[in-house]
């Protein structure tokens, strides 16, 4: 029987909630299979600060160093607003991920078919999108040297290496090969010198992966078809600026943002995580929808711990909630037969995952 360390910051708001269930249905899935979890707890965000002093404390990225993989909930609030920049919450993320090289950020954005009346977009335009944004997270212009401003002038650079672009390339073309097979690269080659590089480089990886089709797509087209017709995107590779612009459109695409998981991984740990902050409007009323780090958690077994068949269970059991009409209530309008708490709908979800024919 293997056992996976993983690492667990719940971080603030309804981060602990979310986790809770997140957890809940990792150990129902694990019942199926010959591996368990050893779960270790690390603070971050507003919680660590009002105990440390900190809001990463060292001994965060130790545990998290030491584990197979950081499942993580939300950090940030509005006791936590006035402090200093380098002891907000927020400050403390960036550092942990900085800290752990985590340099692709990858962000699915799938729209269940019991959910199509919920996107803003027409259901016959929405109905099937299934694609993954594979957006690169430490380089490029929120990090390129000469940056700065003076009175009258404020300026940054976009700068990345070829061996940057090759690494963001494979993890998008390896993704790529275990989904329908299609990387579109997006970029600005026709004005940016840097995006030029960009296309070259992605152009030799593909070599290495024949079977993927590669197309390239300018970024303002990119926005503009995501809209018109999401259904031709499969993996989208893109740099930083640009991939964060794209994620948020991308992830609007599915009604919502409590149901969207994201991964950030590199050459060490991965941190897995639900795309949504610690919603302190909702904290501790047990009604936010922990289907985004359940799914983040699903990730979290397909990409860190190479566990496909139970990844795809636990994708299969959140479809069969959704289908069978559980709804919690911020998607309580749209076909819900029944509205459910957090932890009735991660129990519901739990139990369908742990249903061992496979
Ligand atoms: P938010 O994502 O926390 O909330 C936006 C809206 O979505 C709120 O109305 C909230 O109730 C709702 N919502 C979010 N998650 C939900 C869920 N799982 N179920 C149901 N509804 C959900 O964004 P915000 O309000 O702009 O930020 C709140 C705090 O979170 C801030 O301190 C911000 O800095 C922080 N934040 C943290 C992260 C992170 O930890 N990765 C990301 C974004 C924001």
């Amino acid at each position: 029987m293997k056992t996976y360390k993983i690492a667990l910051i719940k971080g603030d708001g309804i981060g602990p909630e979310i986790i809770d269930e997140a957890v809940k249905v990792l150990d129902a899935v694990s019942s199926c299979f010959e591996f368990d979890f050893s779960y270790d707890e690390a603070l971050m965000g507003g919680c660590a600060y009002d105990i440390t002093g900190d809001p990463l404390p060292a001994e965060t990225i130790k545990k998290a160093l030491a584990s197979d993989a950081v499942l993580f909930g939300a950090i940030g609030g509005e006791k936590w607003d006035d402090l200093p920049r380098e002891k907000r919450p927020e400050s403390g993320l960036l550092r942990f991920r900085k800290e752990l090289g985590v340099y692709a950020n990858l962000r699915p954005a799938v729209v269940y078919d019991e959910l199509v009346n919920a996107s803003s977009l027409k259901p016959e335009v929405v109905r099937g999108v299934d694609l993954m944004v594979v957006r690169e997270l430490i380089g490029g212009i929120y990090f390129g040297e000469p940056k700065g401003r003076d009175e009258n002038k404020g300026w940054n650079t976009m700068v990345y290496t070829r061996q940057e672009i090759e690494r963001i390339a494979h993890n998008a073309f390896q993704i790529a090969m275990e989904r329908s097979k299609r990387v579109c690269s997006i970029d600005k080659a026709n004005v940016l010198d840097v995006s030029q590089l960009w296309r070259e480089v992605v152009e030799e990886v593909a070599k290495e992966y024949p079977e993927v089709e590669l197309s390239h797509m300018y970024v303002d087209n990119a926005a503009m078809q995501l809209i018109r017709d999401p259904k031709q995107f499969d993996v989208m590779l893109t740099g930083n600026i640009f991939g964060d612009i794209l994620s948020d459109e991308a992830s609007m695409l599915s009604g919502s943002i409590g149901l969207l998981p994201s991964a950030s991984v590199g050459a060490k740990i991965g941190v897995y995580e639900p795309i949504h902050g610690s919603a302190p409007d909702i904290a501790g009323q047990g009604i936010a929808n922990p289907i985004a780090t359940i799914a983040s958690a699903s990730m979290m077994l397909r990409y860190a711990l190479g566990e496909i068949a139970a990844a795809d269970k636990i994708d299969d059991a959140i479809k069969r909630a959704l289908s069978e009409g559980y709804r919690t209530k911020d998607l309580a309008q749209y076909d819900a037969k029944e509205i459910c708490s957090t932890s009735e709908m991660g129990s519901i979800i739990a139990n369908y995952a742990a249903k061992c024919k496979h």
